[in-house]
């Protein structure tokens, strides 16, 4: 249940002081009474009980409640405090290993005789590159941690709510108790709660109580009892899942029940996701390799005459250097940039782990309305009694002419009547909106243009009894009654379900039986403006006995009022974003509930369908395929269209294209997608429109709701993913060149070393970071959606990544052995008679630091890309790395000319020429690469080729 609870955010969290807790704390008792006592009250007491009344409290009321009892929000969850989470990163196994060798060299600095101050400075730098380390991690777990936080704020949570007896759109923080909140399928409940009003409402209270299936919630007063048992109470945390609903609000912020629970939970631990426990395993190998290193070198210098101290520190030296400290910290820069980048084209990454996933996705089930659409529905065109209607104005402004109005009154007057939605007349820049239902907003729209005031029908026929829409019905009901006590059921919902409960269709007024033919003429004419990608409604009506009739009696034996047709444009972005998709190798399966004829006819606009004969498959022909038929289906259909599905249908297509070992991501906005989006690889939830449930149970959250957002996400997915193996490369080859030139004078007897441990740890964490960081930072490549997507398993550390490890690092360490032994050679001294202190020695080992420095330079370069030539790619588009590389080089000018380093790293200073042949080594590197690319290309002129 904890999980739950931590992974739940059912109002927004705020840091709490002291002054704020007590202020929450006073009325909580008061809340807490009322929560016992509420439960056994008739509707009207409810109010009564809470101060409110059934038009909501007034907002002077609210203010001043509000004051009372503070905003409503749970205290933030504590992660300790910051100098314990400081000190927490030194329990890191590096930080162990290298915090041991500081400690060893300090012995050793301490125990030689005469101390060397080479040893002191050794382990005063290894010191530094722990406290670093530490700093480094520090800093980034709380910038994600802000990250995190400040991309939540950018979905608010909100709620409705009825303030002076008008139904407003609030932010959850600011729910007072008396608040009468209105609940729909969906939404998480954003208090406790008491319902005044359920239809057929049911909820999800596994927060609360572990129980995921769905339980039905009443209005009526129910006997006393425990509070968390009353069926006629919601709670914080919790959601409606079916049905609609009122509720008085008599708990909020942590005088919530989930309040109470939330304060007992603790934070949920971080979670690594499969590429950081990739790169961990690696770099706790090559930690491993490192130690093994320095041990075998301290048994093979050992017995060659050297003092034993310089050997002990020698290896130790060497051990530190090669364990690749500042990996994991780099990874998670690079992921974390990756998020930044996706939040700022609209898709919230609410998990690293989907920044991946992403780069790796083969197939997007995708919603209709409002991702390849603009959810702006209008009402083009009416049929009733064999005649149609043509409708004028666009959106929701009032603006427009029904032509020939009388015949469709009737139909447009029970359509308007079986709506919740409420259209908001214009505000600032703001024009005509709809609070609610889009569908029902263009209904209510037309109705207008018909002469018709919604409020007003409502008024003269009100409402007594609703059954809420539901896409497996695909039918909305409500019951009214009108001037003579008469009660009157109105139905609205698709046609092909609404026909089948229709047995009469009205004409002028009068209810005349429906015969074939005339069935068959409504289904002809709902297929003609479902075929121009129109969505079409049915309505019809019936008399019902009484005020609450149950279902059955409601929806059956029904008159037909007519049909009406809406169009909804596309999105204009969302064709280029399908053609990169189809560029990019993925798949994209549209998923409606919508008619099949009005999906094709929406897929083909925005590019999904091309194929004359697409595959459109029904929700009722899902059913009837058993798994090894939809596998085929799924194998054998590339253009495939699922129409007039329900939710479950999408989990079971997920699931089935999962077991085809695609990567899959799927979109969803109904409470009854959360299981799809959850199973899914990447779960999208629509931020604009979407239920509050939908955006819990996805990782990602697309603010603007568009398709394009999602084909950009998975760009960036790949662009992170490739960043990232760019920027490994580049630090595991030079681990090469450090480490071969060390064996080599080792094995060639030579008796000091060719780069010392501090010089190494100079490279690692000086000249090499900062390139690093801008290669994990490279902007998205415009090819990167021209090659197929990554397959599911594959390795980061792939045979063909570690082959580009061996041969860059590879030429980088003949180079500078190169150097380092012409040097040696050329000065014509024996190996025996070389000490520290011999300026040939000197220069040598500078040769060999700045001659890793300048190669790593060409490497950055080299790297970029993987097949294309980088004079192709333009080497000047990533300034980042080029000034990056600069300062690398710049560091390495002051060790090898500024006195006081030049001390501390033994070095001496180069004279031009040598520079020269440094960069000539470099410039030779990047040619070899280059017919290593040449080479690729060749071979893979076939143009089935992966990645650039
Ligand atoms: P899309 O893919 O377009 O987003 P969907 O999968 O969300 O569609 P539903 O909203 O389940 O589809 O709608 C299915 C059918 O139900 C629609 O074609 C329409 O005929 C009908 N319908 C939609 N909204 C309502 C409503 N509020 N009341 C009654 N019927 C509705």
């Amino acid at each position: 249940m904890s999980s739950h609870l931590v992974r739940r955010r059912p109002a927004v969290v705020r840091q709490e002081g002291p002054a704020t807790r007590r202020a929450a704390e006073r009325p909580r008792q008061g809340q807490q009474d009322a929560a016992s006592a509420l439960p056994a009250l008739r509707t009207s007491a409810v109010f009564t009980a809470t101060g409110s009344s059934a038009r909501g409290l007034t907002a002077a009321e609210a203010a001043g409640r509000r004051a009372v009892h503070g905003p409503n929000e749970l205290p933030a969850v504590k992660r300790g405090r910051p100098w314990r989470r400081f000190v927490a990163q030194f329990t890191d196994l590096f930080a162990i290993v290298l915090l041991v060798s500081s400690a060893l060299t300090f012995l050793a600095y301490w125990l030689g005789r005469p101390r060397e101050p080479a040893t002191l400075q050794l382990a005063l730098a290894i010191l530094c590159v722990v406290l670093l380390n530490a700093g480094i991690g520090f800093a980034q777990e709380y910038s994600a941690e802000r990250t995190a936080q400040s991309l939540r704020a950018m979905v608010p949570h909100t709620c409705r709510v009825l303030r002076d007896g008008e139904r407003r759109e609030l932010p959850a923080r600011e729910l007072v108790p008396g608040d009468v909140v209105i609940l729909e399928a969906g939404d998480a409940v954003p208090a406790d709660c008491r319902l005044v009003e359920a239809h057929e409402a049911a909820v999800n209270n596994a927060a609360l109580t572990g129980e995921s299936d769905p339980v039905a919630r009443v209005a009526e007063a129910v006997p006393p009892g425990p509070p968390l048992e009353a069926r006629n109470c919601v709670w914080m945390g919790t959601d409606l899942v079916a049905g609609t609903g009122k509720a008085v609000v008599f708990g909020t912020g942590a005088a919530t029940e989930f309040g109470r629970i939330f304060r007992l939970t603790a934070a949920a631990p971080r979670q690594r996701t499969p590429l950081q426990r990739q790169v961990a395993v690696m770099a706790r190998r090559v930690a491993g390799a490192a130690l093994a290193t320095g041990a075998a070198l301290f048994a093979i210098r050992a017995p060659s005459g050297q003092p034993f101290v310089d050997t002990f520190v020698f290896s130790l030296g060497v051990m530190v250097a090669l364990v690749p400290e500042g990996l994991p910290a780099t990874l998670s820069v690079s992921l974390a940039i990756g998020v930044r980048r996706m939040a700022r084209r609209h898709a919230l990454v609410k998990q690293l782990l989907a920044v991946e996933a992403l780069g790796s996705t083969s197939v997007i089930c995708t919603d209709k309305t409002g991702t390849l659409t603009q959810a702006e529905m209008t009402v083009v065109q009416l049929w009733a009694d064999g005649v149609s209607h043509s409708v004028t104005g666009v959106g929701y402004a009032p603006a427009g002419e029904v032509a020939d109005p009388g015949p469709v009154r009737e139909l447009l007057r029970a359509a308007a009547l079986c709506c919740n939605a409420r259209l908001v007349p214009p505000s600032g820049r703001e024009p005509w909106r709809v609070l609610g239902d889009t569908t029902e907003g263009a209904l209510l729209v037309a109705a207008g243009k018909a002469g018709l005031d919604p409020a007003r029908e409502e008024a003269r026929t009100p409402r007594v009894a609703e059954y809420p829409f539901d896409s497996v019905r695909k039918l909305m009901s409500t019951v009214h009654r009108d001037g003579d006590g008469g009660h009157f059921a109105y139905v609205k919902g698709a046609p092909v379900e609404l026909l089948a409960r229709c047995d009469a269709m009205d004409r002028a007024g009068k209810r005349a039986p429906l015969t074939e033919t005339e069935r068959a003429g409504v289904v002809a004419a709902a297929d003609g403006m479902a075929g121009q990608g129109l969505r079409v409604l049915g309505v019809a009506r019936r008399q019902v006995a009484g005020p609450r009739p149950p279902l059955e009696d409601v929806e059956t034996r029904l008159t037909l009022l007519g049909l009406v047709a809406m169009y909804d444009p596309p999105r204009p972005e969302v064709r280029d974003a399908v053609d990169a998709c189809r560029r990019a190798g993925i798949r994209i399966v549209m998923v409606t509930g919508d008619h099949p004829l009005t999906a094709e006819a929406v897929a083909r606009r925005v590019g999904i369908v091309r194929d004359p004969a697409p595959t459109l498959v029904t929700g009722a022909r899902l059913d009837a395929l058993d798994d090894d038929s939809l596998d085929d289906l799924l194998a054998g259909s590339v253009e495939l269209l699922l129409c007039r599905v329900a939710p479950e249908h999408k989990l079971r297509v997920v699931t089935a294209l999962q077991r085809r070992g695609e990567v899959v991501a799927v979109t969803g906005d109904g409470a009854n997608d959360a299981p799809a989006l959850k199973h899914a690889d990447i779960g999208v939830a629509m931020g604009a429109s979407g239920t509050d449930v939908a955006r819990e149970a996805a990782v990602m959250v697309l603010l603007d709701d568009s398709f394009a957002s999602i084909g950009t996400a998975v760009g960036l997915g790949r662009s992170v993913y490739r960043n990232i193996r760019k920027f490994l490369i580049y630090l595991f080859s030079h681990n090469i060149a450090e480490l071969v030139p060390i064996l080599a004078a080792t094995f060639a007897g030579f008796p000091l070393v060719p780069i010392t441990a501090v010089q190494i740890l100079a490279i690692d964490l000086g000249s090499d970071v900062l390139p690093a960081l801008a290669l994990g930072a490279e902007p998205m490549e415009p090819d990167v959606m021209n090659s197929p997507p990554r397959p599911r398993h594959e390795r980061l550390f792939s045979a063909a990544v570690m082959g580009r490890i061996v041969f860059l690092g590879g030429i980088q360490a003949l180079g500078v052995c190169a150097v380092f032994f012409w040097h040696i050679h050329a000065s014509g001294i024996p190996y025996a008679d070389f000490t520290k202190s011999d300026p040939v020695y000197r220069e040598a080992i500078t040769m060999v630091q700045a001659g890793i420095v300048v190669s790593q330079f060409f490497n950055a370069l080299a790297v970029r890309t993987d097949r294309q030539s980088v004079f192709r790619a333009g080497l000047l588009t990533n300034p980042w790395l080029l000034a990056a590389g600069c300062f690398g080089i710049g560091l390495m000018a002051a060790i090898s000319y500024v006195p006081p380093l030049q001390a501390v790293f033994h070095t001496a200073p180069l004279d031009p020429a040598d520079w020269a042949v440094l960069a000539g080594l470099g410039a030779l590197l990047l040619v070899a690469e280059e017919c290593r690319k040449g080479v690729l290309r060749r071979r893979a002129a076939a143009p089935k080729g992966g990645t650039r």
